[in-house]
């Protein structure tokens, strides 16, 4: 199956979703049915808010940017912040009155610190034992943005339960989501899921490789790759599938595949000169 998360409507169109689509079928992935786009089931988060609601743990937030820089402690690992709980405590009539000059966002409470079920502990599939405890690592989080766009957090969850995933796989840098949903998944009555996070590619100085940084990316690639079988190899070959570099189609990929192959070499990939004279072979 395949899921578009275009969310934010900002930052997603169509267009884009079917670069996206086209770029899966150059690398040789291919999937079932008709693609699942976020933007289309706003309902269904709403229906997960209104049960988050129903319990009791949601809240309006009022902060701003600035307001939220200023008061919270830096989160060590993703850029976000631990939100240290400013508007939880709000009155009836105080939320009233800000409602009038602005439409809050909307958190989800934590279980205070020390309380077990605010610590959530997880083995994951390449780096092992993870464990994170809510109220220190990431606080009260969001589930709705102010400009009522649903979070991140709380559609995957329910678009994994909807879609019947039951194995995450996906970059490292997530990995500090996974407590957050796994703790949506328990108070939501949805079933766990199993995480696999995988190395990401890097930039020689350890940066993540991202788009607005005019890095390699898949479009100039196509451009100069006459297939993606030698990107393929060298991205298999890297992350621990087969003993050496040489070109590869997905599919030959599929008897190669093994969790503890990739395990075993997990850490960041450098893209380098070398690995791109590689790829140009
Ligand atoms: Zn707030």
């Amino acid at each position: 199956m395949l899921r578009m998360e275009d969310l934010d409507p900002a930052t997603c169109d169509r267009q884009k979703a079917l670069q996206l689509m086209d770029d899966l079928r150059w690398l040789g992935l291919t999937w079932n049915g008709d693609p699942w786009y976020q933007s289309e089931r706003s309902w269904a988060y709403g229906e997960a808010l209104e049960a988050l609601e129903a319990l009791g743990l949601v809240y309006p937030c009022f902060c701003s940017r600035a307001e939220l820089h200023a008061a919270n402690a830096p989160h060590a690992s993703d850029g976000t912040y631990i939100y240290a709980g400013t508007c939880r405590g709000l009155s009836a009539a105080e939320i009233a009155e800000r409602s009038l000059v602005k439409r809050p966002a909307l958190r989800v409470m934590v279980p205070e610190l020390g309380d077990p079920a605010g610590s959530i502990d997880f083995i994951d599939g390449v780096y092992g034992l993870q464990s994170t405890v809510l109220a220190r690592d990431c606080g009260d989080f969001l589930v709705r943005r102010s400009d009522g766009v649903y979070a991140y957090q709380l559609a995957v969850v329910v678009d994994d339960a909807a879609m019947g995933v039951n194995h995450v796989v996906r970059a490292h840098d997530l990995m500090g989501s996974s407590g957050r949903q796994r703790y949506l998944q328990h108070v939501l009555g949805l079933g766990e899921v199993e995480y696999f996070h995988v190395p990401l590619l890097v930039a020689p100085d350890g940066r993540r490789l991202a788009k607005r940084d005019f890095d390699l990316d898949l479009g100039s690639l196509r451009a100069w790759m006459r297939g993606p079988e030698r990107l393929l190899g060298l991205l298999a070959w890297k992350v621990g599938l087969i003993e050496s570099f040489e070109p590869v189609s997905a599919a030959e990929l599929v008897g190669e595949f093994s969790w503890d192959k990739v395990a075993a070499r997990c850490g960041d990939i450098v893209v380098d000169e070398a690995l791109v004279d590689a790829l140009r072979g």
